[in-house]
């Protein structure tokens, strides 16, 4: 495979950045890969590990860098763009990963160099662990990345990061920032909120025993904690940098709640089978789309989870 850029630059160590960096090398699409992370600790990982070229500071990371990815959380992108902004290469493609696209570009923004290609990304590839030894090469395979390029962006600058996605493994769609947000809202953002709700309840509920949730959570309840064991900090600062889309969501979803309970109390069971069909048709569109196993039980083996 030809090298897209001679020397990608990844600002966060984390699952996201070490999968890329991991998946960058089996494409061999990259030169030199170098990175940075906030904590000497993930540093000295990432350095074990082998993952890239790791530098003490952000700015040292990004200098002389084609494309640097910001794999931060949300939260923390403005500080980061402040302090590598000066540093950023002319004529530099930089892009980020943020699970958010509305409130990324609004930090970005005011900090970039007018030198600079802006090409926010995400994609929409992850798991439950995190940190730089949560990373594989194949997390992004069969995967899609959301580019979201500004108006007016340079389309063969658009064309070679979406070639990047591509030796990654994923597939690429664009959309604009506040389509995106509205569309992880319900994809992502909603049902993480749920997920963690529905943990906290059965972890409050004393009528039934910790050890009993515990003991029968293959009824249902584990896959809900796998999605609730999710990262904090990045799920604190997704919930409160994608506010609008998130309550408009959950809005809807109070309301179906409240027709499926008045279903429940008037035994109206005609509405339940209705809607669970409606919502099994989903689950088939997403295996005929290849997003998922078509094995019993996610393919887990019995007994165990897999
Ligand atoms: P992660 O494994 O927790 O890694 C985050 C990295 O960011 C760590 O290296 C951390 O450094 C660094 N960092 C945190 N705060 C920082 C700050 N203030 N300044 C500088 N560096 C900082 O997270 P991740 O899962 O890779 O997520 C990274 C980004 O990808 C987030 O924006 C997230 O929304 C997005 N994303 C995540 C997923 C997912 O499922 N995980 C999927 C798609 C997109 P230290 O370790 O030194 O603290």
């Amino acid at each position: 495979m030809p090298v897209i850029y001679d020397r990608v630059a990844l600002i966060g160590l984390g699952l996201i950045a070490s999968s890329i960096a991991l998946a960058a090398k089996r494409a061999g699409c990259v030169g030199e890969i170098t990175g940075y992370a906030r904590s000497s600790d993930t540093r000295d990982t990432a350095r074990e590990l082998d993952l890239c070229t790791v530098c003490d500071t952000a700015a040292a990371a990004v200098r002389d860098a084609d494309l640097v990815i910001l794999c931060v959380p949300v939260g923390a992108m403005d500080s980061v763009m402040a302090e590598i902004a000066p540093a950023l290469k002319a004529g530099a493609v930089l892009s980020d990963v943020g699970s958010t696209k509305l409130s990324v570009i609004a930090a970005v923004e005011p900090h970039l160099p007018e030198s600079v290609h802006f090409i926010p990304a995400h994609p929409l590839a992850g798991t439950e662990h995190s940190g730089p030894r949560a990373g594989f090469a194949e997390l992004y395979d069969n995967r899609w990345c959301i580019l979201v390029p500004p108006e007016g962006a340079d389309r063969d600058q658009v064309a070679r990061l979406a070639d990047f996605w591509h030796a990654l493994g994923a597939n690429t769609d664009e959309m604009d920032a506040d389509h995106h947000d509205l569309v992880l809202a319900v994809t992502s953002h909603a049902p993480h909120l749920i997920a963690y709700t529905m943990v906290g309840v059965a972890d409050d509920l004393s009528r039934v025993t910790d050890s009993e949730v515990i003991k029968y959570s293959a009824a249902g309840f584990r896959d809900f904690t796998r999605i609730a064991a999710s990262d904090p900090t990045m799920w604190r600062d997704v919930f409160l940098h994608n506010k609008d889309a998130t309550l408009e969501i959950l809005g809807r979803f109070t309301e179906e709640l409240f027709a499926l309970q008045r279903a429940i109390r008037q035994g109206d069971g005609d509405h339940l089978h209705a809607y669970f069909t409606r919502t099994r048709a989903i689950r088939r569109g997403i295996i005929e789309a290849g997003q998922d196993t078509d094995a019993p039980n996610f393919g887990r083996t019995p007994g165990g989870a897999k």
